[in-house]
Order: structure tokens, then C-alpha cells, then sequence
């Protein structure tokens, strides 16, 4: 979440919460700092994948493996709410918190609806929404929370627009109502009650 890696030179000075430095040629390091502790950093020389960490995740949203039909054979007899479901990294991993409401706004689905209630149809314009969300942040090198930084410790994010995360109580970009603000899953959920009716 707020963690970052960044390249500098090996004399550079640490800072607060810098944890590991990977050494490299030519007098840089890759330096890992974390200031709420949320990261971990595993040495491992075989089978990568297979880490208990690892070898349960979902697949990744970019991949062809992850489509509609995915969703949709993955969430039957679920009752978690949808926005939940896609935040799961055992169903899809790297779908954080922006993108699900972004994601679940541009497919028209409501967050609280049941997963395992949702059509193919509706989860075809689903993961296509994912996949073109995080496709936009990744052009636009990242989103907008204030303590993002690139490899080069540059601020990174910026440029992606969003249309419903941190807009709760102004007005839809569709049809002008207010956006309703909600905790799901103790997350920040912002949607709108005429453009996700379900
Ligand atoms: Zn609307």
C-alpha cells in the first residue's frame, strides 16, 4: 500500500523505514522502505511459485486466463458481495481498492450484489472493465494516492481519472445524481444507486 522499492546510489543516505538495500553493480541499490510494515521480503531458491504466499493466488487480471467466464465459473454458490469477491487475490490478484469501484462503475454493477447472483454476460463487461482500468493506470504510471512513488523515487501517479473513488456525495459523470459513499469490507465504497441499480 503505501511501501515503496526505489533505485538510489549505495552512499545514499537511509531514511525513516528504510528496511533492505539489494546490492548492485555500479554502486546502486535497490531499497526497500515500508513505512506501515505491510510488506515482506522472502529468500526462497527454488520453487518460487510454489511459496505458501504464492501458490494459492488467483490468476493475474492481464492474463488471458482471466475473462468472464473466469468470473463467472469462479463465483456460483458465492455470497460475498461482488466488490469483495474481485478483491480477493485467491480470484484475481492486484485488484485493489480504486480499481474495483472504478472497474464496478464503468460494468454498471452495483458493489453489494451477490456475487454468485451476477450473469456471464455481466461479468464479460466486468473483467473487461478490470483489464482497461488497471490497463489506464499503468499508462498513466500509477493513481493518486499522495505517497506513491516511482522506481526513481519520483512521484508517480497522477494523470488517471477516476469517476467514482473518492467522490462520494458529488454527481455521477453519467447521469449527474450523487454518488453514494458506503463501507464494504472495510473498504471505501463509492457507487451510483441509478447508473448500478444491481
Ligand atoms: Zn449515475
Amino acid at each position: 500500500m503505501s511501501g515503496h522499492l526505489r533505485v538510489v546510489r549505495s552512499d545514499a543516505p537511509l531514511r525513516p523505514h528504510d528496511h533492505i538495500d539489494f546490492e548492485f553493480e555500479e554502486e546502486r541499490v535497490l531499497r526497500f522502505n515500508d513505512p506501515r510494515r505491510f510488506g515482506s521480503v522472502h529468500w526462497r531458491t527454488h520453487a518460487v511459485l510454489e511459496h505458501p504466499l504464492l501458490v494459492n493466488l488467483g490468476v493475474e487480471p492481464l492474463s488471458d486466463a482471466f475473462d468472464g467466464t473466469y468470473l463467472y465459473e469462479r463465483s456460483r454458490q458465492r455470497s460475498a458481495a461482488v466488490k469483495n469477491f474481485i478483491m480477493d487475490a485467491h480470484t484475481v490478484v492486484g485488484v485493489g481498492n480504486i480499481y474495483a469501484n472504478e472497474a464496478l462503475f464503468l460494468a454498471r454493477i452495483r458493489p453489494t450484489t451477490i456475487a454468485g447472483s451476477i450473469s456471464r454476460l455481466r461479468y464479460d463487461r466486468l473483467a473487461d472493465a478490470i483489464k482497461l482500468i488497471l490497463q489506464r493506470a499503468i499508462d498513466a504510471g500509477g493513481t493518486t494516492l499522495r505517497d506513491f512513488v516511482g522506481y526513481d523515487g519520483k512521484p508517480g501517479y497522477f494523470a488517471l481519472q477516476l469517476d467514482v473513488y473518492g467522490r462520494a456525495g458529488k454527481a455521477c459523470v453519467h447521469c449527474g445524481r450523487n454518488l453514494k459513499g458506503i463501507v464494504l469490507g472495510q473498504r471505501q465504497t463509492v457507487y451510483c444507486s441509478n447508473c448500478q441499480r444491481r
